[in-house]
């Protein structure tokens, strides 16, 4: 007897630029709900009157105004970050990263958006359609693909860093490393800020989880235990830094914090931090695979 084979499904590829294209404008212009509720509850934990408070004012009245006029909520309109998860069910006659350029392509020029990327680090010539977007690719099983999207602006992503600490240096090294790495930004990554933080795995994948882990929900919680209390330790510390929304002092500096980890060598402790300042946008869709 035959084995079943699986009919394989697909992503048309105009369906998936189109998808691209509107993930992009919608995130430079509309700051997702739970940000906006995180800077409100900010504003209220502030001093009234305060400069942290009139701040965070302008900072939601900004975010009002490009939700409500359809324009970008912030100048910088990044380079394009993705992370896609592509089930094992799927297949595509085109090619997919080719695909995803020109979403983001048409996303820029269509949405009037900033073109923000060169073409070499040296020459710095502008690409002028803000590609080549970044894309990070996963298997995962089912026939559906996930995306999700940020444009990551140069000012705070200019101050995050890496260290390969040691065991040695362990949980405080840890929790020094990412104090110093707030401290240092001040006001210029543009805090209210969310920390990204990825821990173990080795150079390369520490960044990798400390960017995925700023499109996680603000609310929510590391499912591993003493990633969860670490979460809370450096929200509470980062805080007490009193650097304060845009630098200027208050309450305020992170609206949140997210821990990342992975398994890592037994002489290593990698550490990355990766700031996202308050115009904390992503947006993310997952498309269900249609008959090939
Ligand atoms: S750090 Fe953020 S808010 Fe500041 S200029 Fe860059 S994208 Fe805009």
């Amino acid at each position: 007897m035959k084995p079943e084979v699986n009919a394989m499904r697909t992503i048309p590829k105009t369906t998936l630029v189109a998808q691209i294209e509107r993930l992009v404008i919608q995130a430079a212009n509309v700051l997702g709900g739970e940000v906006v509720a995180c800077l409100k509850t900010a504003r209220e934990a502030e001093a009234s009157p305060s400069l942290a408070r009139h701040i965070l004012d302008e900072i939601l009245e900004n975010q009002e105004i490009a939700r409500r006029e359809s324009v970008p909520l912030c100048q910088d309109t990044g380079v394009a970050v993705l992370f896609l998860e592509i089930g094992t069910g799927l297949s595509f006659d085109y090619d997919l990263s080719e695909a995803v350029n020109e979403g983001i392509r048409r996303g820029y020029q269509n949405g009037y958006l900033r073109k923000s990327v060169v073409r070499h680090p040296f020459d710095r010539k502008n690409t002028l359609d803000n590609t080549p977007a970044v894309i990070h690719e996963r298997l995962v099983p089912g026939d559906s693909l996930r995306i999700r999207f940020a444009p990551k602006g140069a000012g705070s992503e200019n101050l995050s860093r890496l260290a390969m600490l040691t065991p040695a240096d362990g949980l405080e090294g840890v929790v020094r490393f990412v104090l110093e790495t707030v401290r240092l930004a001040g006001g210029k990554a543009c805090p209210p800020l969310v920390l990204g933080v990825g821990i173990g795995g080795n150079f390369e994948k520490s960044a990798e989880l400390a960017k995925e882990a700023l499109f996680r929900p603000l609310a929510d919680e590391a499912p591993e235990p003493l990633d969860r209390e670490l979460e809370k330790r450096l929200f509470a510390e980062v805080n007490a830094l009193g650097v304060g929304p845009m630098g200027f002092g208050g309450k305020t500096t992170c609206l949140a914090v997210k821990v990342n980890s992975f398994a890592c060598h037994i002489a290593s402790l990698p550490v990355a931090v990766n700031l996202q300042c308050h115009a904390a946008r992503h947006t993310e869709i997952e498309l269900r695979g249609e008959d090939a």
